[in-house]
């Protein structure tokens, strides 16, 4: 597959006003103009390359966000305060009153929550579906469908979208598709599979620090400036605003992201991979025991590998929440949502980052109660985390008697 994602952060250069290695930060909340006639255009959206005001753009932004498009392959991207920040643009965008939504069911707990609750205000209606099962994600398209949504990788259940055959699918239909690639950057490029839209939660891996909330919207040119309209675009008009500070930093972190990702990939498959030959329940779309493994290899960039996140289904919630906290006072990571930090994060899906989804919801999309979610960290000798794990696991029961013995 012809795709040079990291080529392409690699070969941008920015240089600072005084010559700086990095580029300026632009500390500033409105900018000024020598003629009024310009900020008139500008207001108008004629004018290319002139700052107006920071929640429409500003330089450190743009830049964050040419970083961006070039890690996804787009023609330009839009950053914003957070990751909802990016998905409510884009839904809000794309979506008027009585409109219809076909999302996945298997996603992040925020965006059902959006889709499910808050969008009825608008008259907007979702329709829920397998994203595995094309035939079902068809039979919901409607004439008043407005876009296909989904995440490359779910949370937290690790479904594995087939992003070509989804874009197919939407092509036929005349809407776009939107994915949310939180999950695997580098590892799944989206848009060069066919998605129109890709959003990110740049709050997890890409910044990798666990220090902030952003997001960003990566897509066609004329989509992105639509976005930023003064008179209709979600973007500017919403106000989820990334301050110029912090996308500074981001744009810092991210130049470490493909060294991290195979870190974060390399550790989860080493586990994943020891936690099945224990006989635990390990869902990990890096082993061959997994569904979406044929897609996963078939659409995915083999050097950055199937990701890092995995889930251990240890029976109950009760032992769930013991191992964590065993494992939080033995220091293998923190109880804590969220993912791609340098520790390993965990926490139970059903009753944290998913429990926006009604319990006989999560029955039906297998969210066991005793699910535990990994992000599984940078550690460096990765054979003593799991030696420390298993021992957790033994002395809570949750290996079973032959497993002991062997
Ligand atoms: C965290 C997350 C979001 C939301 O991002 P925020 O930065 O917390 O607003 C959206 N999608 C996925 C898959 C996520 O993991």
């Amino acid at each position: 597959m012809d795709y040079k994602a990291s080529d392409r952060i690699q070969d941008l250069q920015y240089f600072g006003e005084f010559g700086g290695v990095n580029p300026s930060i632009s500390d500033s909340s409105t900018y000024t103009f020598l003629s009024a006639k310009t900020m008139f255009d500008t207001f108008e959206g004629n004018t290319e390359g002139c700052y107006l005001y920071t929640r429409h753009s500003s330089p450190s932004n743009l830049y964050l966000g040419e970083a961006l498009a070039a890690l996804e392959g787009t023609e330009s991207a839009n950053v914003y305060a957070s990751g909802m920040g990016a998905i409510t643009s884009v839904i809000f965008q794309l979506c008027d009153a009585q409109d219809h939504i076909v999302s996945s069911r298997t996603i992040y707990g925020g965006t059902y929550a959006f889709m499910k609750n808050f969008l009825k205000k608008f008259t907007i209606e979702t329709s829920f579906v397998d994203m595995t099962n094309l035939d079902a994600v068809e039979q919901a398209i409607t004439p008043q469908t407005k876009m296909i949504y989904c995440e490359a990788i779910s949370n937290p259940l690790l479904e594995v979208a087939n992003i070509k055959a989804l874009s197919t699918l939407a092509k036929k239909h005349g809407i776009p598709l939107v994915v949310d690639n939180t999950f695997s950057p580098l590892s799944i490029a989206p848009a060069q599979l066919g998605a129109d839209i890709v959003i990110h939660s740049l709050t997890k891996f890409i910044n990798g620090s666990s220090d902030c909330v952003a997001g960003v919207v990566c897509g066609t040119t004329e989509f992105c400036l639509s976005l930023k309209d003064v008179n209709h675009g979600a973007g500017m008009l919403l106000g989820s605003t990334l301050d110029g500070l912090r996308a500074a930093s981001i744009l810092k972190n991210l130049r470490t992201l493909h060294i991290r990702m195979k870190k974060h990939s390399e550790n989860a498959l080493f586990l994943a991979e020891k936690f099945e030959d224990d006989g635990l329940k390990v869902v990990y779309p890096g082993l061959s025991s997994h569904p979406g493994f044929e897609v996963m290899q078939q659409q995915m960039h083999p050097k950055y590998g199937f990701g890092g996140i995995m889930t251990l289904d240890v029976g109950s919630l009760e032992k769930a929440n013991l191992l964590m906290e065993m494992m939080q006072q033995k220091n293998l990571g923190y109880l804590a949502v969220s993912l791609g930090f340098y520790k390993t994060l965990f926490s139970a899906p059903g009753t944290s980052t998913s429990s926006e989804i009604p319990l006989e919801e999560q029955e039906a999309m297998g969210l066991s109660d005793g699910l535990i979610r990994f992000s599984i960290g940078l550690d460096d000798d990765i054979n003593r985390t799991y030696e420390i794990m298993k021992s957790c696991m033994n002395e809570l029961g949750i290996l079973n008697k032959k497993q002991l013995a062997e």
